[in-house]
């Protein structure tokens, strides 16, 4: 099995609902995320996925929240901007733009977000 994974950040604001601490007051974080990605099979290239492609795919999806508040940002109108659903949206919404382009032979296998250099959460299905 291979393994890749790229890392990009981005910066945000966010606040937790029904939460009691300092984290329901409004306040920002530098976003780091993870993706690791995994597949049995090479292409002709050698490669499970060319960096670059994985890149662009992670871009499209920092740059909807990439300053912005999170909170006003769809799902997180509803759905709590944790660092745990976070992670959540990256992974789906990286597997629903990669699932066309290898044709199954690469899945996301984690996403981890950094909200502080220390205090990771991390989904994988
Ligand atoms: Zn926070």
């Amino acid at each position: 099995m291979f393994e890749v994974s790229v890392e990009d950040s981005f910066a945000a604001g966010h606040f937790l609902r029904n939460y009691q601490g300092k984290c329901e007051k409004p306040h920002g974080h530098n976003y780091k995320v993870r993706i690791t990605l995994a597949g049995e099979v090479l292409d002709k290239a050698g490669l499970l996925v060319d960096f670059k492609d994985l890149r662009e795919v992670m871009k499209q999806v920092i740059d909807g929240l990439d300053h912005q508040m999170i909170n006003e940002v769809a799902p997180f109108t509803t759905v709590n901007p944790s660092a745990e659903n976070l992670a959540r949206y990256f992974y789906d919404e990286v597997h629903r733009r990669l699932e066309g382009a290898s044709r199954g032979r690469v899945r996301v296998k984690n996403v981890t977000v950094y909200e502080t250099d220390s205090t990771t959460a991390t989904y994988s299905q």
